[in-house]
């Protein structure tokens, strides 16, 4: 009767020393009910999507029974909360285990509101349904954008209510990551820990991603300057689709360099460079505009807390680690480069670039127009109906643009191959997300299905996709997101 839902755990991070994480006793849920299964995750993690549906398997989505081989703990880390340091740990996720795939891989099954662990402080251990779902829309559709990020398996109802704003339904994600170590992990283990424990934890991350150092002379030298280029290349990627993470403390920074933390992010409609959505992001901190600023600052806690790896003299290491973060800015602008370049089909360089794409922008800013669609009406060469197509400033703009793509060889049906490939025809706009959350609040989840079925295939320009792009109507207060 039992199918066997495939588990091929190796719980790595379980043999690191104790100071790191603490075993979990279960805290099970009345009545657990599936609510959304990620059938291609699943197969490509070597699970049975059938038997993950069964009792057996919904009783481990729900955290209602272990796993024989599985780790069952919550990590231990700390953080710059908004720039305060802070000892958290995983308050409300238990990791079940490393599942190893059939390709070999690693990958974490973490569920995230499975109930109070010794690091939850004052809260209840528990998420909400919306927010859970939220998580697994948008983490989805930054995988499917091609952009680093962690995944969600599934999303389950535990059938008990939880207290936010006002009461929701309680639910539980399991989330898999390349690994769930923070910057913070490293902040903890330089506060609490000593040398050979921060070795330890270095290592682990330098076998886990970036095993290509491991050899080499500077080993953590290079550990720091990978996880540099990580961070500067995902947060190129971010500004690219507008994607404004909300919340990029040190503790939800991860070292290989995965987007995590799906709490208060969203996608810009109208292009503004301080757009900051979440509610508690008063002073804008985590604005759009301050995002590759923010990720230097993370960096900067996080060669901190390798310091005594970098050179055993702190002055040396020092420099050391300051020279490593002085390259963040010229990596991550790039990045930044390469990726608006190929969104206005351009496939060489030239120094005027920045401003072909710099002037875009201001323009955007100034008439408040929508940044996806922009770039959508450019690569498809369309006019659209609004106040910045009309104005003479868009027309030169619009002119030296042209001009700079017939100073270059490719033809006009490769450049307009490579503005579809770069410019996404759908992202999950929030009035979309919050539509299909309301409805699958009230049981109907056939809006989400459909909304999940469009940002899985961004790059797929055809016509039933196009109600995605439909903006939201005018409203009189701007969008917030919730943590
Ligand atoms: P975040 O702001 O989502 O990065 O979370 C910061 C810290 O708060 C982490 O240590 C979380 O585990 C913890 N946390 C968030 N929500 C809860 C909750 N409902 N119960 C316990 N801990 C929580
Ligand atoms: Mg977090
Ligand atoms: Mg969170």
């Amino acid at each position: 009767e039992s199918m066997k839902i495939g588990w091929n755990f190796d719980n790595s991070f379980s043999r690191l020393p104790r100071l790191f994480f603490r075993k979990i006793d279960l805290n099970p849920v009345s009545s657990p009910q599936l609510v959304i299964l990620n059938y291609p995750l699943a197969k490509s993690l070597g699970l049975n999507a059938d038997a993950l549906k069964s009792n057996d398997g919904i009783s481990i989505l729900s955290g209602n029974k272990t796993i024989e081989d599985g780790a069952f703990i919550a990590q231990a880390y700390a953080g710059h909360q908004f720039g305060n340091f802070t000892i958290l740990g995983d308050g409300r996720a238990l990791l079940i285990g490393e599942q190893i795939t059939p390709l070999g891989e690693r990958f974490d099954i973490q569920l995230k509101g499975s109930g109070r662990t010794p690091y939850s402080r004052g809260g209840d251990g528990r998420a909400a349904l919306g927010p859970m779902l939220r998580e697994y829309i948008i983490s989805e559709s930054m995988y499917a954008l091609g952009i680093p990020t962690t995944r969600s398996l599934a999303v389950v109802k535990t059938g008990e209510p939880v207290i936010r704003r006002t009461l929701e339904q309680g639910a539980i994600l399991t989330r898999v990551a390349s690994s769930h170590v923070r910057f913070g992990t490293f902040q903890y283990v330089s506060q609490y820990g000593n040398l050979d424990e921060l070795k330890e934890l270095a290592d682990y991350c330098i076998k886990r991603h970036y095993p290509h150092v491991k050899d080499d002379e500077n080993k953590y030298i290079n550990f720091l300057n990978e996880v540099i280029k990580a961070h500067a290349s995902l947060v190129a990627k971010w500004q690219s689709v507008g994607f404004i993470h909300g919340v990029m403390n040190t503790d939800n920074m991860t070292i290989s360099g995965e987007t995590i933390d799906y709490g208060p992010c969203a996608f810009m409609d109208n292009y503004n460079s301080n757009t900051a959505f979440s509610s508690i992001d008063v002073n804008g901190r985590y604005a759009y505009k301050n995002q590759p600023i923010m990720a230097e600052w993370n960096l900067c806690r996080f060669a901190e807390a390798l310091l005594p790896l970098l050179h055993e003299n702190r002055d040396e290491a020092i420099k050391i680690g300051q020279n490593a973060i002085s390259n963040f800015y010229d990596i991550y602008y790039s990045n930044w480069i390469a990726i608006m370049r190929s969104k206005l089909g351009i496939f060489d360089k030239e120094s005027q670039d920045k401003a072909i794409i710099e002037d875009l922008l201001n323009m955007m800013e100034k008439y408040n127009e929508d940044f996806t669609n922009t770039f959508l009406a450019l690569t498809f060469n369309k006019n659209l109906d609004n106040d910045m197509f009309k104005s003479t400033e868009f027309d030169n703009w619009y002119k030296v643009w042209q001009e700079r793509l017939s100073r270059q060889s490719q033809s006009k049906e490769s450049i307009e191959q490579l503005m579809k490939n770069s410019n996404p025809a759908v992202i999950p706009r929030n009035h979309r997300v919050e539509e299909a959350l309301k409805a699958a609040n009230e049981g109907d989840y056939n809006t989400m299905m459909n909304l999940l079925d469009a940002i899985s295939r961004p790059y797929d320009h055809s016509d039933d996709q196009e109600k995605y792009s439909e903006l939201p109507k005018p409203s009189s207060c701007p969008y917030k997101t919730y943590c």
